[in-house]
């Protein structure tokens, strides 16, 4: 049995942030897999490294939670600028997504025009900017001071945006985009799916602007794969891998943590598991009902990866946006995510390639093993098809190496079968999980707690559980 202060479960963006933050405190990070990151992982197949899930990495810059962060944590990571975010294709119609704003709208209005497309964007960009100078950005409960702080950062949310803040994502489409095409439509959308897990007719304005304004900031490839940050984050880190938490027990002062290899005694926990997976850690039954509030979100990934031989110049990102929707997904588009040419980790003996999709993990339930994994074959073979016709100079003998991933897979690997979190849509907005329980000494970091998904919404929660943990 061994005693300490802090135990971290889960090496998870939102475990690997909190636990670099503290990590000169009696801290261990316990993580179930080999390798660290859950969905922002990578990980080695035949010889070659694949990130699992994210490849973009934004907020890398001044004034914004995850700098700051870094810098406290004495960081920098080895990363390369993506001069073009994005390229979406659709129907052979190509728009690259960069950072300077006049250039994305010439290149917007060649594929979408619409006369009011300056006014639209702009007011996306100015959103997203004011909302990044924020100051007091907080939302935890089960305190007078974490309330008090959260009313405070609602008070400068009204007071920045005003009448905005009421908005919804589609009548704001509809106001200033009136008539738009259905194809340009589907391009908001798209985005939309990726960084908010929804689509425009759920989101309020504020959401939605937070969504598609992130290729207006630097956005950065990680050489060595996603994993490297994180590993370069946990370097001074106790980490404890291939360690899996499987019970809970809360006594007096601690928390008795059994594992699959010891037993341990915190003073706090920090679950970085999803939050719908939480409650049966547990064996008390009223930390087990108060997690079980929080009803499953079925968002899930389709994930290809790939290994490339070409020469041929590739960018780092790509969105392909189709017609229909993809089979056993739910959605019309896929993300493709490129090793850089230079990267001697990645692209050793060809480009590594992440592709990928949104699906449900109820499409990959009760199965035989031979339904699923033919299933999984059509829907890989089909994403497949898709990419090489929006890729003339790639033929399929190129591809090397070729498999994929369910929810089934997540579940496997980082037990998750959900990834991505809740959005957060006009009327969840105030039912989501806060960094803090009412139990004391019990916390929760991770996208599916406030403020949500990714590095920057990661980032955003680690801040604020920071300030809890310490008492700031
Ligand atoms: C396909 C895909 C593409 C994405 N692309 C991007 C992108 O380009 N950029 C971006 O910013 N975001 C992206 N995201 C989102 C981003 O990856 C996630 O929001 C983020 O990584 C989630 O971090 P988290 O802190 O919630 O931890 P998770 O990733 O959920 O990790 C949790 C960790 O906890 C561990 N764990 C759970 N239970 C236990 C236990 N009992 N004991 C020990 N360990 C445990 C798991 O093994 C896992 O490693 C993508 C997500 C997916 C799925």
């Amino acid at each position: 049995m061994k005693n300490l202060d802090i135990a971290v479960i889960g090496s998870g963006i939102g475990g690997s942030l909190i636990s670099a933050l503290n990590k000169n405190k009696d801290l261990i990070l316990f993580e179930k897999d080999k390798n660290l990151g859950g969905c922002a992982s990578t990980f080695k197949r035949n010889a070659a490294y694949f990130n699992a899930g994210a490849t973009t990495f934004v907020g890398y810059e001044n004034n914004h939670p995850i700098k700051n962060i870094f810098d406290k944590v004495g960081i920098i990571p080895n990363i390369l600028e993506s001069k073009i975010a994005i390229r979406t294709i659709q129907n052979k119609k190509i728009v690259d997504r960069v950072q300077d704003f006049e250039e994305f709208l010439t290149n917007l209005n060649s594929v979408y025009y619409h006369k009011n497309n300056r006014i639209f964007w702009q007011t996306i960009k100015d959103i997203d900017e004011k909302f990044w100078k924020l100051k007091n950005i907080y939302y935890a409960k089960y305190s007078l001071n974490a309330y008090v702080k959260t009313v405070f950062f609602i008070r400068e949310l009204i007071k920045e945006f005003g009448f905005l803040l009421f908005k919804t994502a589609d009548g704001y489409i509809n106001e200033i985009l009136p008539n738009i095409t259905k194809e340009y439509k589907s391009f908001i959308n798209a985005q939309l799916l990726i960084t908010l897990q929804t689509n425009s007719k759920d989101l309020s304005l504020l959401a939605m602007s937070l969504g598609l304004a992130y290729p207006f900031h630097k956005v950065f490839y990680s050489l060595g794969g996603m994993g490297k940050i994180i590993e370069d984050l946990l370097k001074d880190v106790n980490v404890q891998n291939k360690e899996e938490i499987i019970s809970i027990k809360k006594e007096a002062n601690n928390y008795r943590l059994i594992s699959t290899k010891d037993e341990y005694l915190a003073s706090k926990v920090i679950l970085n598991s999803a939050i719908f997976e939480s409650s049966k850690l547990f064996l008390d039954e009223n930390i087990k009902k108060y997690y079980d509030k929080f009803s499953f979100s079925d968002q899930s990934a389709f994930v290809v990866y790939l290994k490339l031989d070409t020469r041929e110049k590739l960018l780092h990102h790509y969105q392909i946006i189709l017609e229909d929707n993809i089979p056993n997904c739910i959605s019309n588009s896929f993300f493709i995510s490129i090793s850089d040419i230079n990267d001697e980790k990645l692209s050793k003996d060809g480009y590594s390639i992440t592709i990928s999709s949104h699906s449900k993990a109820i499409f990959w339930e009760g199965l035989t093993k031979d339904e699923y994994e033919a299933k999984k074959e059509l829907t890989q073979n089909f994403i497949i098809k898709e990419f090489l016709n929006n890729f003339e100079n790639i033929k399929q003998e190129n591809i090397k190496t070729l498999f994929s991933a369910t929810s089934k897979t997540f579940y496997r690997y980082i037990n998750r079968s959900n990834c991505g979190g809740k959005p957060i849509t006009t009327k969840t907005i105030f039912q989501l999980p806060s960094c803090n329980t009412p139990f004391e000494g019990l916390y929760n970091v991770g996208d599916t707690i406030f403020a949500g998904q990714g590095w920057p919404g990661v980032a955003i929660g680690v801040d604020v559980l920071n300030k809890e943990l310490n008492k700031i």
